[in-house]
């Protein structure tokens, strides 16, 4: 029998309620549990593919993608989800399904469907119960699909939010319907550090707790965020206006070792405590690869710097999954990565501005989308290709490197009918079948699809075998006649799909690494198995650095 974790936010978003829920589920894993994870978005998309990175963080990309019916005769397919499943799939290194994302506007969709088709004749379809049932009825799909030890589901949002409300509502109506020991809540909330008067002060984690309340949920379980380690008469005045054991009330102070917090849980007795109230039987965590990777992460080691020029700069969750994946590929080099934005908009302005990037020991080119910003991307591709500087373009980043080299090629009007549509030599355009597309939601070539390399290149090197599976998300794609046009001049194509209908990577020839994928390789890095091109890619800016230190 499933037992149910919920994970609620107080006070404020942003806290990382993602990483605690996917901590959390670490706690199980290491008592050899099975442990599944569900994020419930209030938002009214049906799936976030169609927001602004700047607006709501990455797009995580599925290995799935899921063929979602609300109601006879109407199906959309969906592998964009919330980016805390970048999260969850790191910690736990399995891969979720998409229909682990449940968002308003899926149950909303459903539910108005299925009343137009006639699913509610007679009835009044209200929130409570029609809204309600759907989202619980999720939850529980995904518990008797897997049949996992432990479900957990994290409730995006803060509570008090009107949007969250129907979610909550069904997690009381959830517990009122188990046994009291298959459920556990856990709120998360900030505790601030007051400066001038030296304090820690509890009074919003009391609201938020008696936000809880008044939608009939009382915490099991209290999370403090914060600045600072919660001290003993802050967690003891959590407790007793919480009304939640001490032992129960977990400090997890900002760090910028993620990986460490799973342990920093288990310090606290966090994973008996759940373990206990769940009944499980009791077992001893099995801590050891966990603790020798997190010991990794933490230790002094030399710095790579790395830049990320791109347009979505302004916030660090826009590209989080790459960021990870930069970070597994330095840390197993014994290395860290120092990732740093450049705005391409100014080097458009003023092409001097590309000489900053020699600073650099590599370059990753970002994904993206549009115009802005993508002509000083085109120009920094060049500069990588003048300066011999590692480079490794994702996606949109490939598709820039690529236009790059057409143009060093002498095709001046090469460029991407995305950013150019009267362009003189589109070598970037839309996929055949996307021509008849119009509708921007679940639309673009999305999941996990099987890629052959070609031996002899560098992706090949660093995969060490002929097929792979990466995971994809776009519309436009390398025409292949141009890219043959250049092969032999300089050009590798080093994958196709394994119709050989689309280019999945170029690079150089040579020695200089310049590789960029048509597929996103850092959805499926993991802390203790880094994504093998990242890892090259990070051995490359090693090597210049080395290089230039000599030269020093
Ligand atoms: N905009 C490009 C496309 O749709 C690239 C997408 C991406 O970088 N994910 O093909």
């Amino acid at each position: 029998m499933t037992k149910f974790v919920f994970v609620t936010g107080g006070v404020l978003s942003g806290i990382g309620k993602g990483v605690t829920s996917a901590a959390i589920g670490k706690l199980f894993q290491f008592r050899g549990l099975e442990v599944d994870m569900i994020k419930a978005d209030p938002y009214l998309n049906v799936d976030p593919g169609t927001l602004n990175p700047i607006e709501h963080g990455e797009v995580f990309v599925t290995d799935e993608v899921w063929e979602f019916k609300p109601s006879e005769g109407f199906s959309f397919s969906i592998a964009e989800i919330d980016q805390d499943f970048g999260t969850y799939e790191r910690f736990l290194d399995k891969t979720v399904h998409p229909r682990n994302n449940v968002t308003s506007g899926q149950v909303y969709l459903a539910t108005l469907l299925q009343e137009r088709a006639g699913g509610f004749l007679g009835r009044t379809v209200q929130i409570i119960p029609h809204i309600t049932d759907e989202i619980k009825r999720r939850i529980r799909r995904v518990a008797e699909r897997g049949s996992p030890d432990v479900l957990i589901t994290e409730l995006g949002g803060t509570v008090g939010d009107i949007e969250a409300s129907p979610f909550l509502e069904a997690v009381r109506q959830f517990k009122l319907e188990e046994r009291f020991d298959q459920v556990a809540l856990v709120h998360v909330t900030l505790v601030p550090y007051l400066e001038t008067i030296g304090q820690l002060k509890t009074k919003p984690t009391q609201h938020s707790v008696k936000t809880l309340l008044s939608a009939g949920l009382q915490p099991d379980v209290i999370v403090a965020r914060g600045e600072k380690p919660l001290t003993d008469p802050a967690r003891d005045k959590i407790s007793l206006y919480s009304n939640v054991p001490s032992e129960a009330v977990i400090s997890n102070p900002d760090t910028s070792e993620i990986y460490e917090i799973p342990l920093r849980f288990e310090r606290q007795g966090l994973g008996d405590y759940l373990c206990d109230h769940f009944r499980f039987r009791a077992r001893s965590p099995n801590l050891s690869s966990w603790k020798d990777m997190a010991l990794k992460f933490k230790k002094e080691k030399e710095s790579v710097r790395i830049a990320m020029p791109g347009k979505y700069t302004q916030i660090m969750d826009s590209y989080v999954s790459i960021n990870e994946a930069l970070e597994h590929a330095a840390v197993n080099s014994d290395a860290k990565a120092r990732i740093e934005f450049v705005d391409t908009e100014p080097i458009e302005e003023d092409l001097s501005k590309l000489d900053i990037l020699e600073n650099y020991h590599g370059i990753l080119l970002t994904p993206g989308f549009g115009t802005r910003g993508a002509e000083g991307m085109i120009k920094v591709a060049q500069k990588a290709m003048d300066s011999k500087i590692p480079f490794l373009g994702i996606c949109f980043g490939a598709q820039l490197f690529f236009i790059a080299f057409c143009r060093r090629m002498g095709l001046n009007g090469a460029n991407s009918a995305e950013i150019d549509p009267e362009a003189e030599h589109p070598v970037v355009d839309l996929l055949p079948e996307q021509k008849k597309i119009s509708e921007k939601g679940g639309t673009m070539r999305l999941g996990g699809h099987e890629i052959v390399l070609k031996p002899g290149t560098k992706l090949f090197k660093a995969y060490g075998k002929k097929r792979v599976v990466e995971r994809f998300r776009h519309r436009y794609h390398l025409i292949p006649e141009y890219a043959h046009r250049f092969e032999g001049g300089g050009l590798v194509i080093s994958a196709m799909d394994k119709d050989r209908r689309i280019i999945n990577a170029i690079e150089i020839e040579g020695d200089h690494w310049m590789v960029g994928t048509q597929f996103h390789p850092e959805f499926t890095s993991r802390p203790e198995k880094p994504s093998p091109i990242y890892s090259d890619f990070i051995s490359a800016a090693l090597k210049r650095k080395r290089r230039e230190s000599k030269k020093s």
